[in-house]
């Protein structure tokens, strides 16, 4: 059996306007704490967990590499130590360009991250500025050239669409110079005002204003053609790889698959139960401090909800979902459930049916959030 892990560092040296993550300001006494109830917490698990074998783990954040390099080896350590990681485990690390020297990517690589996800966003330093992010353009070609000499050989970039203000010219024009840097693998998200971020309240007073829903619709048509025409695949919504470097951590998630989230705010699913730790890292530290858990949530999913998950998670993948493996897992008959709901769907060609495979098509796909909706109703 197989499980991911994650690994929450909660810490970043600026909020982003944009974010609605669980985040908080840079505190390195605090933070040193941080990682002893993280390392208490992977011990905890470690006795109940034995029976999994873990083929990915994946540090996010916040800005994981906010953190020293050798807190970073000893939380890596103490997973290892722990848990059955196969001898080919993607590790990724998040990182942030204004956070990143060389010596702390060699570090880091020789500890055994062996994959890097660089939160690139844009390559305009207006547009950086208007995000709010703490780097500029000159770091992100400087770390992706330091991750590199690092041998980090699977290198990963995000980047966002759909700005305010942003042409479809100044859009492919960062698609373009991100392909310039020869990545593995590339994540797209268009801009999403998220409520509780600071920029909600400007979206409210109306300073600033997202591209009509037609412009992005174009953007992320772009993105799918320049990548394809780049040599990345699409495999899923928002994601392209060259062949082979799909992001297996990401997979295991669409597939609905069990993972183990460790730190503030991580969630977990495990044996059909799905659970979340405290999002503020002061608490999480006492609560792991005084009970070994941190957990604010727990609940377990009935089967309609189970597989309505698995629907719409599995269909973000554009090789979408083996009906076989589906009514295995349920131990029911796809048709019986969902028969009403496909029908409509394929008549509008929003689906399609393949070798027992359903996935969304090329014109479901631009519709993605309403078409896997119907599974969920
Ligand atoms: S760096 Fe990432 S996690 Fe941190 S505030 Fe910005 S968007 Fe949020």
């Amino acid at each position: 059996m197989n499980l991911a892990i994650y690994l929450h560092i909660p810490y970043c040296l600026h909020k982003c306007g944009y974010c609605d993550f669980n985040s908080h300001p840079e505190n390195a006494k605090e933070a040193s704490h941080y990682v002893d109830a993280l390392l208490k917490e992977l011990e905890f698990y470690s006795e109940t967990l034995k029976k999994y074998t873990v083929p990915t783990v994946f540090m996010g954040g916040g800005t994981p590499t906010i953190l020293p390099p050798a807190q970073l080896k000893e939380i890596l350590d103490k997973v290892r130590q722990n848990f059955n990681l196969t001898p080919d485990c993607e590790i990724t690390i998040e990182a942030n360009p204004a956070t990143i020297k060389l010596q702390t990517l060699q570090e880091i690589r020789e500890a055994g991250y062996n994959r890097i996800s660089i939160g690139v966003q844009s390559f305009d330093e207006k547009e950086l500025q208007l995000l709010e992010r703490v780097h500029n353009e000159e770091e992100i070609h400087t770390t992706v050239k330091r991750a590199r000499s690092a041998k980090f050989d699977n290198l990963s970039m995000d980047l966002m669409f759909a700005l305010p203000d942003q042409t479809l010219e100044k859009w492919q024009s960062h698609l373009k110079q991100a392909i310039a840097k020869n990545p593995d693998h590339l994540s797209t998200y268009n801009l999403t005002i998220e409520p509780a971020t600071a920029f909600f309240k400007l979206h409210e007073k109306g300073k600033i204003c997202l591209p009509h829903e037609d412009k992005q619709l174009e953007m992320y048509e772009t993105t799918i053609q320049v990548l394809e025409d780049a040599g990345y695949s699409q495999y899923e919504i928002s994601n392209f790889s060259k062949p082979g470097m799909e992001s297996q951590h990401n997979i295991n998630y669409w597939n609905n698959g069990e993972y183990l989230g460790v730190g503030a705010g991580a969630s977990s699913y495990l044996n059909g139960e799905r659970f979340k730790n405290i999002n503020l890292p002061s608490i999480y530290i006492r609560e792991i401090v005084a009970n070994e858990t941190a957990i604010e949530s727990k609940e377990r999913l009935e089967p309609l909800e189970a597989m309505g998950e698995t629907l719409m998670l599995g269909l973000r993948l554009l090789k979408g979902i083996s009906i076989d493996v589906f009514e295995k897992r349920f131990q029911v008959s796809f048709q019986k459930v969902y028969g009403n709901v496909i029908e409509p769907l394929l008549t509008q060609e929003l689906i399609t049916l393949n070798q027992n495979r359903i996935a969304l098509s090329r014109k479901g796909l631009f519709l993605a959030d309403s078409v896997i909706l119907k599974f969920m109703a």
